[in-house]
């Protein structure tokens, strides 16, 4: 199958590069110009796993401007807020056969990625996959070959020719995948995962082991957990699992799966970068108002993200000032 991984950060790389060693035929698609030009220069991305065994491996890489490929299936892992800009730009190469399918965490991409292909032409997903980006050009598969796993589903709740072909593919690639017919309580029973262990291990800035083992890391879970349920319940959203099985999820990945992984959302937040809280803790509280019910947890929580944000923000800026201030100082007394 022909791919176009639209966002070659953490996840469009290991997504694409485990599709193109199954055979399929990837395209990397990517706007971040030091990345890039890495790339380019060192002819190809250095992948690692687990920090070991880091090699080159060769990718096709374009921008959206110069790509002109006819790809059957484009994968879209983007963060929430980079996704209206990367349609934007790629939107000369679409055309009305083109699937789009994703596993970006929040919510908020299908309402874009309507915008410009059919409802049943979108999958989307979720995945428990951890991998992070060292820098330009470098990445990092965490996990063994084969851990990790994945949900997908089709906004028509109708799986056709095409999700079976991806299915297989992504299965080759050794991605786990599950097919279901509930999409909006697939995506967001992961929402509300996130929106306890993103958010929570990003706050303190602590790897999921250290939060899984907390002694009170479940009464702080049950807290979002039954928030968010009780918000589902009068959404009429089926969550794929109950409030115990959610809780035993948030167990077993934190203290055994996951347990030296960061989550994404820390990785936003370390660098200086916004994060997506309000697409997972955000969006859980929106939807709650909608329904005439306050998510107090779920709005202090996404609140005090913002004010980490904030303060790195400002931290920064003064960082910035300071060295700028240096630098002025070192040229008036050289010159
Ligand atoms: P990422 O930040 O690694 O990459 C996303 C885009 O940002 C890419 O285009 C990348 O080139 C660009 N980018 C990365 N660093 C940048 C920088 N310093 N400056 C400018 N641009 C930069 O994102 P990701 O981790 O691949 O996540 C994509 C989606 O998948 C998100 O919705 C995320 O929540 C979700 N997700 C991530 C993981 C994970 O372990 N990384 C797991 C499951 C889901």
């Amino acid at each position: 199958m022909k791919f176009a991984m639209i966002g070659a950060g953490a996840m469009g790389l290991r997504y694409g590069i485990l599709l193109q060693e199954a055979g399929n035929d990837v395209t990397f698609i990517d706007t971040w110009q030091p990345h890039i030009d890495k790339i380019r220069e060192q002819g190809g991305v250095y992948v690692s796993r687990d920090h070991q065994d880091r090699h080159l491996v060769p990718i096709k890489l374009e921008t959206p401007e110069t790509y002109q490929g006819d790809s059957d299936m484009l994968i879209f892992f983007t963060k929430q807020m980079q996704l209206a800009g990367f349609l934007k730009r790629c939107e000369h190469f679409f055309n009305d056969r083109q699937y789009a399918f994703t596993c970006m965490n929040g919510m908020g991409h299908i309402e874009k990625l309507q915008q410009y292909f059919a409802d049943d032409k979108i999958i989307a997903g979720t995945a428990l996959i951890a991998t992070v980006l060292n820098g330009p050009g470098d990445v990092d598969f965490m996990g063994k070959r084969g851990a990790g796993k994945m949900n997908m589903a089709n906004l028509t709740e109708k799986p056709d020719e095409m999700t079976h072909r991806l299915f297989d593919e992504l299965q080759k690639a050794k991605m786990n995948p599950t097919l279901t017919t509930n999409f909006k309580g697939t995506l967001m029973t992961k929402v509300i995962f996130n929106s306890v262990i993103n958010t929570l291990c990003t706050l303190f800035e602590i790897q999921m082991g250290e939060f899984g083992n907390f002694p009170k890391a479940y009464d702080l879970g049950r807290q979002l957990i039954d928030e968010a349920y009780d918000i589902c319940e009068r959404a009429g959203i089926t969550l794929v699992s109950t409030r115990d099985e959610e809780m035993y999820a948030l167990d077993i990945n934190t203290r055994i799966d996951m347990s030296l992984h960061y989550p994404s959302m820390y990785q936003d937040m370390i660098h200086d970068r916004p994060t997506e809280v309000d697409y997972i803790n955000g969006y859980i509280a929106e939807l709650g108002r909608e329904h005439h019910y306050e998510a107090k947890t779920h709005i202090f929580l996404t609140n005090l993200v913002h004010l980490s944000e904030y303060h790195r923000a400002n931290q920064k800026q003064a960082r910035d000032a300071e060295q700028a201030e240096k630098a002025q100082a070192k040229t008036a007394q050289s010159a």
